[in-house]
């Protein structure tokens, strides 16, 4: 077993930790609720009694939790409430996943972004959406974010019937898709420091 350092070299070793992290640099995975992370045509459909993930995004979240802190952002629609979205989170077992302090729901998404990006500073944050006028305003607002289209859903068909000036990072059809292509990203980045 490790013996405790001594009182001495305690704060040697926490400033230690801190470099090790600041090298390794975070990455976040802030994903949207609504038909990123629940089947949301679904829940319509059957009049809200089934809520839950789209089939193809089984073993997603396991995947991206490997490479990252997985974050809830979402936002109360005009018929919905913060309870609902929360219920919604729920049914998934979200907390298996994301701690409570990363989960952020509000009333307007957009007006939220700075905020988000200030608590996750110094990471990689990668924003997962469907609503590709949410990535746009979260690229303007921080450059550095990497934006996350998933194209489908309502807002994605509506979307994709136009053409969009914006070009998201990436686009992907699930979050499967995000799980392939995040560790590429992630390691083009986030180069390995160099150790002298
Ligand atoms: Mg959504």
């Amino acid at each position: 077993m490790k013996e405790k350092p001594l009182d001495k070299d305690k704060d040697k070793d926490k400033d230690k930790d801190k470099g090790e992290i600041l090298m390794g640099r975070p990455v976040y995975f802030v994903l949207d609720i609504d038909r990123v992370l629940i089947d949301t045509e679904r829940v319509y459909r059957t009049n809200r009694t089934e809520i839950a993930p789209y089939p193809e995004d089984e073993g997603a979240l396991d995947k991206l939790k490997s490479l990252g802190t997985l974050c809830v952002f979402s936002e109360v629609t005009v018929n919905g409430s913060r309870e609902f979205q929360e219920l919604k989170l729920e049914r998934i077992g979200i907390n298996k996943y994301v701690l409570e302090d990363d989960v952020h729901i509000s009333n307007d998404k957009i007006a939220q972004l700075s905020e988000i990006f200030k608590r996750y500073k110094g990471g990689l944050v990668f924003l997962v959406d469907d609503r590709i006028d949410v990535l746009e305003a979260a690229k303007r607002i921080d450059d550095q974010v990497i934006t996350v289209w998933v194209q489908r859903g309502m807002h994605a068909e509506v979307a994709m019937e136009k053409p969009q000036a914006f070009k998201p990072d990436v686009t992907v059809f699930n979050l499967n898709g995000l799980a392939i292509m995040a560790p590429g990203i992630i390691a083009e980045k986030t180069p390995a420091p160099v150790l002298k």
